[in-house]
């Protein structure tokens, strides 16, 4: 599982040889380590808006090298105004260190009515997109819009940007809404006293969610299929939790799922739909029962037991849905029809679920991880397997935690806000981009 490129090119002697043939150069990222403080250097910002008192509160003062560049475009309402990102940028961008952040705020331009504001709003996806490419060194750019009123909720959205959780999330458009926000009493532990239940927990992705739930607060139960019994007794040991062996496309699943949740917890807070399958073929040679594993664990599965716990009322209040999707679902992927099309259904699902979740004040989003060494994509041939990892700015791939980090972002209680987004973690693959 692990990048023979990545140990070479981070090496002294690959660091020389990769420069010299101008080879891709991949950063070691920074990642969360408790008790490390957030960013690597002090956050600068810029910019005026709506988000004064935002920018106020993570501005830390100090010298370059920056470890965050912040900045509110929420003011600008012309494109002329649009220089104003030049004249921040420019003379600092140099100035951010490695594995530094850079964080554009905006207002969602389909909130807005004036021509030259709904351009000037827009036009700043392709300032943030451009920026994440240039940037090295394992640095980060997104844009956040954020609606008007919202301005408290984007809290926990910028303490996950400006911070080593997102590692490999770069180049990506989040949406904040309004919403009635509840800010964790610990923001060490937000997610206590709550309950989450994720599925495909044995191994991979799901058992780092697990974890990454489970160190934020969370009692997790973990859930996977009868042959993986051991490894997922293991990891409920390990995170505190409960396991539950249950193949999800069961027809009584969901049932089981309500009556488990209701008996033991009195509900759910959060549900993450990690499972899934491959059955790689081209569509000439894909048999129908390939098509419809597929379609089964990682899309009807997904729907069923939403509806089941949505009917019965066992999600609670400020409860969270999050849907594992992929970059397939975005860009599609040969020998993977059958995947593709269960990863953008999980899209489809966020999108038209969305205002019934906010309805009952709780979200809906997913996560589309891009290249993410675990099992699955160690028995992908070796010559695709290495493009995976090296066609994103980051030039490597992402780990399980990645993926696990942005899910405990969206699961946090003060991330209200956050409902419907489709969220990246690929390291700004050129898939689908
Ligand atoms: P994995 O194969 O290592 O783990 C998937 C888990 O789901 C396994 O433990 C498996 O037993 C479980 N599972 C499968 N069918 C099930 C069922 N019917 N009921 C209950 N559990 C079931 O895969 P992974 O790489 O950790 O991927 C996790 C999720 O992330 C999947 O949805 C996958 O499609 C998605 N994803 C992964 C990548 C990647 O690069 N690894 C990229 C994009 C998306």
């Amino acid at each position: 599982m692990s990048d023979p490129y990545l140990r070479f090119a981070q090496s002294g002697f690959g660091r020389f040889v990769t420069s010299r043939l101008g080879l891709p150069r991949p950063a070691r990222l920074r990642r969360h380590r408790p008790g490390q403080p957030a960013l690597a250097g002090p956050v600068l910002t810029g910019g005026s808006g709506r988000l004064d008192a935002v920018l106020k509160a993570h501005a830390t003062g100090g010298d370059a090298p920056y470890g965050g560049l912040v900045f509110d475009a929420t003011g600008i309402d012309n494109p002329e105004q649009l220089r104003g990102l030049h004249a921040f940028f420019s003379p600092v961008i140099r100035k951010l260190g490695p594995c530094g952040r850079v964080v554009v705020l905006g207002t969602p331009p389909e909130e807005l009515t004036s021509v030259p504001a709904v351009v000037a709003q827009r036009s700043l996806e392709g300032f943030v997109r451009s920026v994440a490419k240039e940037l090295r060194a394992g640095s980060t750019a997104q844009l956040v819009y954020v609606s008007e009123g919202a301005e408290p909720n984007v809290e926990s959205t910028l303490r996950f940007l400006l911070s080593a959780k997102s590692a490999y999330v770069s180049g990506q458009v989040i949406r904040v809404g309004a919403a009635e926000v509840v800010e964790p009493l610990d923001w060490e532990h937000p997610l206590a006293d709550r309950v989450a239940l994720v599925t495909g927990a044995s191994r991979g992705i799901g058992a780092a969610i697990a974890e990454v739930l489970a160190r934020d607060g969370a009692h997790v139960v973990c859930l996977d299929i009868a042959a993986q019994g051991s490894e997922l007794s293991e990891v409920a040991n390990r995170v505190g939790g409960s396991a539950v062996q249950m193949d999800i496309t069961s027809p009584d699943a969901p049932a089981k799922l309500v009556e488990y949740f209701q008996l033991r917890h009195e509900g759910v807070d959060i549900v993450v739909h990690n499972a899934g399958i491959t059955r790689d073929k081209t569509l000439a040679k894909m048999t129908e029962a390939q098509w419809d594993a597929v379609l089964s664990v990682n899309l009807a599965s997904q729907l069923r037991v939403n509806d089941g716990l949505l009917k019965a009322g066992a999600l609670r209040r400020n409860g969270r849905i999050v849907g594992v999707s992929s970059i397939a679902g975005i860009a599609g992927n040969v020998g993977q029809t059958n995947y593709a099309t269960s990863k953008a259904g999980v899209i489809g699902m966020v999108r038209s679920l969305a205002p019934e979740l906010a309805s009952r004040g709780s979200t809906i989003n997913a996560v589309a991880p891009g290249f993410i060494e675990t099992k699955m994509t160690a028995a992908v041939p070796l010559f695709i397997r290495q493009a995976g990892r090296l066609m994103n700015s980051m030039s490597q791939g992402g780990l399980p935690v990645d993926v696990a980090e942005t899910i405990a972002w969206y699961a946090n209680p003060a991330s209200a806000g956050v409902n419907g987004n489709v969220v990246r973690v690929c390291g700004q693959s050129l898939l689908g981009a």
